[in-house]
């Protein structure tokens, strides 16, 4: 774990009022522990069965989010507790969702990943699908989860003229839907981007949440 770097992006993010999630996938407890003793309180993961134990393991004060794709059938682990889903890519995933969050009388917020990046491996939805699913007559029935926002991975490339494009478009298609199907959500209000590598460029695009694993708990193996 990286002390100065951790207290580093924290006084960054901090200023700008933008949200810093510690992605912790991979690391062992005694990792997360030295982070939370210094205040974090929100950590990332991207498998299911990995945020449960952690989640059961650890302080329960802590924000556990699911950042990763995310199947149907594993929903079920993380529904207890996990507090924000970034990685909804999919109408039936939102469903299972909904679903395993009324078993918990619970209401699961989550952010709708949307596909920016070159990559067709890149998970997500165009911001075309969002306005349809969101107009549709079942959409009023998911009572048990809270739309808050969008997140975006920018495509893996050195080219930071292309990663900023990327985020720029993603935070145009925020504005756009806050605008038009989200008009009446005053909760609609969080753009999930930005990682390591372009945490800064994410920021100066418009992002409010930002995802840093690796520069705070050093390379995954
Ligand atoms: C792993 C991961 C991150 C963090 O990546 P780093 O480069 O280590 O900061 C952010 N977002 C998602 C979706 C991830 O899977």
């Amino acid at each position: 774990m990286n002390k100065d770097k951790y207290l580093s992006i924290r006084t960054e993010t901090r200023e700008k009022g933008v949200t810093l999630v510690a992605v912790s996938k991979t690391k062992p407890i005694e990792d997360i522990q030295a982070v939370y003793a210094l205040g974090q309180r929100v950590f990332g993961e991207n498998r299911a069965q990995e945020l449960r134990d952690k989640a059961q393991a650890l302080p329960k004060d802590i924000e556990w989010h699911m950042i990763g794709h995310l199947q149907r059938n594993k929903v079920k682990y993380i529904a207890p507790h996990v507090s924000l889903i970034h990685s909804i890519d999919k109408l039936s995933i939102l469903e299972e969702v909904n679903k395993r969050a009324a078993q918990h009388n619970r209401v699961i917020n989550v952010l709708l990943q949307v596909h920016i990046a070159q990559e067709e491996s890149k998970h997500g939805f165009t911001k075309q699908e969002i306005i349809e699913f969101v107009q549709q007559e079942r959409f009023t029935a998911f009572q048990a989860v809270n739309i808050v926002g969008v997140m975006g991975m920018a495509t893996f490339t050195d080219d930071q003229v292309q990663v900023r494009k990327e985020f720029a478009a993603l935070k145009i298609i925020f504005d756009e839907l806050k605008a038009s199907v989200f008009e009446d959500k005053a909760d609609f209000e969080i753009i999930s981007m930005g990682m390591s590598g372009d945490y800064q460029i994410a920021i100066e695009e418009g992002s409010t949440m930002v995802r840093v694993g690796s520069l705070i708990f050093g390379s995954r193996m």
